[in-house]
C-alpha cells in the first residue's frame, strides 16, 4: 500500500493553498483560530465562496455540480482547510442528504433539492434521534400516517444539531407498526415552516444552544416528500450514516488543536518557567502526539484503500474512537495548560459582538469551551461504546 502522495495530488495541494491564502476571509480564519462562535451568516459566506470554485460538494459528482474528488483529494483538502482555519462544511444538506437523494431520490426531488443546497438556498438539519432512539435508532416513534396526497406527522426528534437556522429537516418517521422494527420507517422532508413545528433549543454545557427538540403536532407533508419507498427508510437511513462517517477521524481538527496547545503551553508560565518544559507535562503531549501520528497513518491507510476501490469496514469505527479520544485529551491538556483562568468560563464572550471581557489570556476561554463542547464528540455519529462493540465483533471476532 502506497502512503506516499503522487506529483499530480501535491499539485493539488498547492492549489488548495492558493485558492485558501486568496479566497478565506481573514475575518472568518480569525473567528475559527480564535475559537469564537459562527454565526448562520459565517457558515453560509464560506459555502457561496466555495461553491462560487465548484468546491462545495466536496463528495458529489461533476454532473451533479460537485467536484468528483476521490478519497485523497477530499483528504488533502479536509487537512489544508482545517490547517487554514476555515469553517468547515455543514454536512447536513452537503455530506449527509445530497448522496441519499442522489442514490434514492426521484428526478423531481434531485432537480429542486439538490442544486438548493449547492445555492444555500436551503438549511437542512438531521432528524433521526428521539428521547428513546440514540444508540437504538431502529426504535423511532415518531408516526407519519398517510391521509390522502399528505402524511400527518408527530412526535418528537431531539439533539437536532443547528436546527435554529434550518428551514428544512430530513426524518425518519414510523409508517407501519408491522413486522421488524427496520421495515416500518420511512425517509421524509419536512418543511420546517410547516404549522405544527416546533424547535425548542437545547443548551449545552458550553453555554450554546448548539442543539434542539424539534416537536410535530399534526404537520401535514405532502406525499410526494417521501425519499425513496415507504417503509425503506432504514436503507435509506445506514446509507447516510455511511457518509456521515466519513473524516471520522478528524485528523486535521487534531492537528491545530496540538499545535494551539503547544503555542499555549509555550507561554503559560509554571515556577518561572514554560509549561512545556515541564518534563511531565510535556510526556503527556507527546504521548498524545505520538497517538495522532499512528493515527493519522492509519487513516491514510483506510484512504488507500478507499481510493483502490474498497469500501470502508468497521475500521471507520476504529478511526471514529481514536480519533475523538486524541481530541478530547488534546482538549483537556489545553485546559490544563491554562490552569486557573479556565474557572471563569463566561460563555457569552465567545459570541460575535460581545463586549464580556474575558478573564485571562485570550486563549484561555476559547480552550475551555473546546474542552466542554468536544465531550459530545464520543456521543455523536454512533457512540463510542457502541463503536466498541462493533471493533470487538467486526475486527476481533469476539
Ligand atoms: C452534540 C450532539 C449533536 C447531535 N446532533 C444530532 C443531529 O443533528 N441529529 C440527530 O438525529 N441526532 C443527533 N445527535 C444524537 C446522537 O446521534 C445520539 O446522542 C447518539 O446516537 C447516542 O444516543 P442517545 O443520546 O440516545 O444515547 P443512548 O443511546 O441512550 O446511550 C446512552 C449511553 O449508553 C451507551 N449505550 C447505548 N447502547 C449501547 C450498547 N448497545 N452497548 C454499549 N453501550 C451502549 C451509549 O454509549 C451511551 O453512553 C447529536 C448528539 C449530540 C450529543
Amino acid at each position: 500500500m502506497d502512503l506516499s502522495y503522487s506529483d499530480d495530488q501535491q499539485a493539488f495541494r498547492e492549489d488548495v493553498r492558493a485558492f485558501l491564502s486568496e479566497n478565506l476571509p481573514k475575518r472568518l480564519s480569525d473567528k475559527v483560530a480564535s475559537g469564537k462562535r459562527l454565526t448562520k451568516q459565517d457558515h453560509e459566506e464560506w459555502h457561496a465562496i466555495l461553491n462560487a470554485r465548484g468546491w462545495l460538494g466536496v463528495n458529489w459528482p461533476v454532473d451533479q455540480g460537485g467536484t468528483g474528488w476521490d478519497a485523497v483529494q477530499r483528504h488533502i483538502f479536509e487537512e489544508e482547510t482545517t490547517a487554514a482555519h476555515a469553517p468547515r462544511i455543514v454536512p447536513f444538506g452537503l455530506a449527509m442528504l445530497g448522496p441519499v437523494l442522489m442514490a434514492f431520490g426521484n428526478d423531481a426531488q434531485k432537480a429542486h433539492y439538490l442544486p438548493r443546497i449547492l445555492n444555500g438556498d436551503d438549511w437542512w438539519c438531521q432528524g433521526y434521534s428521539e428521547p428513546g432512539a440514540g444508540s437504538d435508532l431502529a426504535n423511532v416513534q415518531t408516526t407519519a400516517v398517510r391521509d390522502g396526497d399528505h402524511y400527518i406527522v408527530n412526535g418528537q426528534k431531539t439533539w437536532t444539531t443547528l436546527g435554529q437556522h434550518a428551514n428544512m429537516i430530513f426524518c425518519l418517521v414510523r409508517t407501519s407498526k408491522e413486522g421488524k422494527r427496520q421495515e416500518g420507517i420511512s425517509f421524509l422532508l419536512v418543511d420546517m415552516d410547516s404549522p405544527g413545528v416546533e424547535v425548542r433549543p437545547i443548551v449545552l454545557i458550553d453555554g450554546e444552544p448548539e442543539v434542539n427538540e424539534v416537536w410535530f403536532k399534526d404537520v401535514r407533508v405532502p406525499a410526494e416528500n417521501l425519499v425513496g419507498e415507504e417503509n425503506k427508510g432504514w436503507t435509506y437511513a445506514k446509507y447516510l450514516l455511511t457518509h456521515e462517517r466519513t473524516n471520522i477521524a478528524g485528523v486535521g481538527f487534531a492537528r491545530a488543536g496540538l499545535a494551539s496547545l503547544k503555542r499555549i503551553a509555550g507561554e503559560q508560565k509554571q515556577d518561572g518557567k514554560p509549561l512545556i518544559q515541564n518534563p511531565f507535562f510535556a510526556a503527556k503531549m507527546a504521548q498524545v502526539e505520538i497517538d495522532l501520528m499512528a493515527m493519522a497513518t492509519t487513516n491514510l491507510r483506510t484512504i488507500a484503500a478507499a481510493a483502490a476501490g474498497q469500501a470502508p469496514g468497521a475500521e471507520s469505527s476504529m478511526l471514529k474512537v481514536k480519533g475523538t479520544v486524541i481530541r478530547q485529551e488534546i482538549n483537556a491538556l489545553t485546559k490544563q495548560a491554562v490552569g486557573p483562568y479556565a474557572a471563569p468560563f463566561v460563555s457569552e464572550s465567545l459570541d460575535e459582538g460581545s463586549n464580556v471581557e474575558p478573564v485571562g489570556p485570550s486563549y484561555a476561554m476559547p480552550a475551555t469551551q473546546a474542552y466542554f463542547n468536544n465531550r459530545k464528540l464520543s456521543i455523536y455519529g454512533g457512540s463510542n461504546e457502541v463503536q466498541r462493540a462493533i471493533i470487538s465483533k467486526a475486527i476481533l471476532e469476539l
